[in-house]
């Protein structure tokens, strides 16, 4: 059936998550329009590649990483913390 996108409910509807037209989940620096609520993967970006869905889990972890100790991440998934581009 290929991918069809979020499932429509769940928790995205629970949490009252906001959506582009396609269901993909409104993300900006991973985080949600609810704070603490982080999404990654087919469910933010859409369609794609495994190796999408590792980069954007390592990424969304710096993301929550850098929310919960409110300092620049000691992960080195990546060379420019997102904490210091805020
Ligand atoms: C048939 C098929 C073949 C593929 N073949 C390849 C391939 O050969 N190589 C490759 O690189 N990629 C392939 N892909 C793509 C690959 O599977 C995805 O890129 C990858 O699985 C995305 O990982 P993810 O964790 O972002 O999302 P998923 O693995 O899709 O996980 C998302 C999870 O969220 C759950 N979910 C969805 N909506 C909600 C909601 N509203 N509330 C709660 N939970 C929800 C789903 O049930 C699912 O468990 C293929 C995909 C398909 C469908």
């Amino acid at each position: 059936m290929r991918f069809l996108g979020p499932e429509l409910g769940g928790v995205v509807e629970e949490l009252s998550l906001e959506t582009d037209a396609r269901n993909n989940v409104l993300t900006k620096d991973y985080a949600t329009s609810v704070e603490g609520v982080f999404s990654a993967g087919n469910m933010r970006r859409g369609q794609s590649l495994v190796v999408w869905a590792i980069h954007e889990g390592r990424e969304c972890a710096i993301a929550v990483d850098e929310f919960l100790s409110k300092k620049p991440t000691m992960l080195n998934a990546r060379s420019e913390s997102l904490y210091e581009k805020r």
